[in-house]
Parts: C-alpha cells; sequence; structure tokens
C-alpha cells in the first residue's frame, strides 16, 4: 500500500493559550472543546497497528490543540512503543508541533535523545507575536516561547519554526525573515491564515488577503535568494524547488491528490485532513478497524481524488503543472462542499509563480549541475 504518515492530536483541541485567530474558535463547537486525552489504550492500538505496516520511515507528527498538555511521560510511552512494534531496522520520524510554553530542560533533554524533530509557533518579533498570540488572561506569550527556543538551542533539540502568517506580521517581511534567521534555525514555514467568521460569512480581519500574501511571499523570496538557499528551508519553497528538480510535490498544497496522511484525534476517531474533521469526512476508528482499511476505504478515495476537482480557470492556466489549484481548504471557505471552486488564494499563487519561476529554474539548474549541494 502506498505508505502515509499519521498527524495524531493526543489533546484533540485543548490547548494552554488562547489565540484569537485560532483555529478552533472558527469551527463548530461540536468537533469538541475542553479537556481531551488520548488513553494509552488508544496509544498502543495506534503505534501497533501503523508500526506493523512495515513503512520504511514511520512518521509521527503530533500536534494539537497543544501535545505537550499530555505531559511527558505520555510520549516517552509512545516512544517505547514504536521500539516495541518496530521491526529492527526500521526508520522512525517523530515531529512535535507546539506553541513550546511548557518546553523545560526535562522536555527539551527526552527531545534531543529521542531525536524528535520540534515546530515551534511564533510569528515574529515581540509586539507582532504577541498581537494575537495570547493566553487566557490577555497576556502575551512572546517571552515564554523565547525561554522555551533558548533551552532548546541550550540542549541540542532540532527545532524548526512555524509562522502564521496575518494581517499584521505579512505586512512585514524583512523583519520577519530577519528575526526568524537570527533564532538560528534552518527551516522556516509560513501558513498564510484564512478564516470565516463564526457565523461563516465574512473573511475575518486577522486572515491575510491574496494581495498582503502575494507581496509577502515575493519579497520572502528574494531574502531566502539572498541569504542562501543551500543555508535556509522554507517549506513552500522547498516543495517548489523539489517539483522542479524532481518533478514531484513535498507538500499536500500543491500536490495532485489530497493522500499524503491521515489525521488521528484524542479517542481514535480518523479523518481525511486537519482541516475537514467533520462527520462527512471520518473514515471510522482505529479501535473498530485495521488502520490500514481506514487508509484506502471509499471515503479517502473520495476526498483524495476531490483534488482534482478543477474550476474553469485552472484548467486552463500556465501554473497548473505546479499549482493544482492549491489546499482544498482554501478552495470552499465560503462553500464547504465546492472542492472546484476557485482558489481564495489565486491571484497570489499566479503572482508568485510568474515572479519566482525564473529562479527556481535556475536553482533547480544549480543543483542538476552540481553547483548547489541542497537536499530535497
Ligand atoms: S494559479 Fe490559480 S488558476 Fe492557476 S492553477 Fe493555481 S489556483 Fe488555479
Ligand atoms: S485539503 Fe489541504 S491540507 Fe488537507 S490534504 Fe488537501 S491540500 Fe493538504
Amino acid at each position: 500500500m502506498q505508505p502515509f504518515t499519521l498527524l495524531i492530536k493526543p489533546s484533540g483541541s485543548d490547548c494552554n493559550v488562547d489565540c484569537t485567530y485560532c483555529f478552533y474558535k472558527c469551527r463548530p463547537a461540536e468537533i469538541g472543546r475542553g479537556r481531551q486525552r488520548m488513553s494509552e489504550e488508544v496509544l498502543e492500538k495506534l503505534i501497533k497497528d501503523y508500526m506493523q505496516l512495515r513503512f520504511p520511515l514511520a512518521g509521527f507528527a503530533w500536534q494539537g490543540g497543544e501535545p505537550t498538555l499530555m505531559g511527558l511521560d505520555f510520549f516517552k510511552k509512545a516512544v517505547d512503543m514504536q521500539k516495541r512494534y518496530g521491526r529492527s531496522g526500521q526508520e522512525v520520524g517523530n515531529s512535535l508541533q507546539t506553541n513550546a510554553i511548557l518546553l523545560d530542560e526535562n522536555w527539551c533533554r527526552f527531545l534531543q535523545e529521542s531525536k524528535f524533530l520540534v515546530g515551534i509557533s511564533i510569528d515574529g518579533p515581540k509586539e507582532m507575536h504577541d498581537h494575537y498570540r495570547i493566553d487566557h488572561s490577555g497576556a502575551g506569550t512572546w517571552d515564554r516561547v523565547m525561554r522555551a527556543i533558548d533551552e532548546c538551542r541550550q540542549f541540542g533539540v532540532e527545532f524548526n519554526i512555524l509562522t502564521l502568517l496575518n494581517d499584521v506580521n505579512v505586512l512585514h517581511p524583512d523583519k520577519v525573515f530577519d528575526f526568524l534567521v537570527g533564532l538560528g534555525t534552518r527551516f522556516l514555514q509560513f501558513i498564510p491564515c484564512v478564516e470565516l467568521d463564526a457565523a461563516g460569512g465574512e473573511v475575518t480581519d486577522f486572515s491575510v488577503t491574496p494581495e498582503q500574501y502575494a507581496d509577502f511571499q515575493c519579497r520572502i523570496l528574494d531574502r531566502w535568494v539572498e541569504y542562501g538557499p543551500a543555508k535556509l528551508s522554507i517549506r513552500d519553497f522547498d516543495s517548489i524547488l523539489s517539483y522542479y528538480v524532481t518533478g514531484r510535490h513535498t507538500i499536500c498544497t500543491f500536490d495532485r491528490q489530497c493522500s499524503q496522511y491521515i489525521v488521528v484525534e484524542h479517542q481514535g476517531d480518523a479523518y481525511c485532513c486537519d482541516f475537514f474533521v467533520e462527520p462527512k469526512w471520518r473514515l471510522g476508528s482505529i479501535m473498530e478497524t485495521p488502520i490500514e482499511k481506514l487508509a484506502a476505504c471509499g471515503v479517502k478515495r473520495k476526498f483524495a481524488r476531490n483534488k482534482t476537482r478543477l474550476c474553469s480557470k485552472c484548467l486552463v492556466c500556465r501554473h497548473l503543472d505546479i499549482c493544482r489549484g492549491g489546499c482544498m481548504k482554501d478552495r470552499a471557505p465560503f462553500d464547504k462542499d465546492n472542492f472546484g471552486r476557485e482558489s481564495y488564494f489565486c491571484e497570489a499563487y499566479k503572482r508568485f509563480f510568474d515572479y519566482a519561476g525564473p529562479r527556481f529554474m535556475q536553482i533547480a539548474a544549480d543543483i542538476n549541475s552540481g553547483r548547489l549541494s541542497r537536499e530535497l
């Protein structure tokens, strides 16, 4: 079977901070709120079944909510189970996406020893980060995140940075770039925020516009090329570069189908995608059905194929091969089931691919000729 990775939400949507733009605040309450915790029974079933699929690389992406709310012992048990149920020589990759608030010396020792790749959410310098990333008392969280980053550096934890682009930081690409590069990580990821208000009608004020997103991406591309693509990975750019070199994307946004991973919620329910945790796209429960059956079921195949439903604009677009209409969540924000709609970010993609294409081609040529050494 086609290998897939797991995106696991052991504490569901539960979180120890209260970001204004939180994904969960813009979704119906039925998907669950408050304290949610994965039991040891669910954890063991998940790891046992998945490891026994014997994929060359078993990929576990722990996310939330805030996954560190599970406590360190939960992750120690998970790693023990991966060893117990894996075959000798089977590679395991663990990544942990976190707001970093709870990371201390004990966590850092464990993360380093167990070779977790830690993704830390930070939105830029203090004034930008604290604008939306606040705790339940309304206080900014930047100081606590920076303390955790220091701790990670001290203990040699490999970390990357995830920055959510919103209406504030998107206006300052140079300041954001300088700040993030100064943190000493080699891996950055930018996610453009687009959420509708709770009534589902209007794009929220904190979302980015396509024009702002295009401006930001073009400027970050300039800075990246100037800084040195061999020294810094930017997730979207890496995927585009991979496309130019190998013909394949590394992220689902621009892939042909939505089939790279499955989501497992705290109680064992599996879904097609993090952005579509809703009854229609529920695959079943890992406690009742083997995970390989869930990953190959009709609902999953239907969801994956939906990405190939493209609007007429996409079908004649010069960027179709590299863009594939973008992520389905950005195609259907105003009409949940209409995956054949034009992407909210279409104009941003067009501008960016026009601007960036020649640069990526040059970098790809440098890689192919050996002038540039770069992992993809
Ligand atoms: S740039 Fe726009 S029209 Fe072209 S493929 Fe992407 S989403 Fe479709
Ligand atoms: S909907 Fe978007 S995030 Fe989900 S699998 Fe498809 S491209 Fe990826």
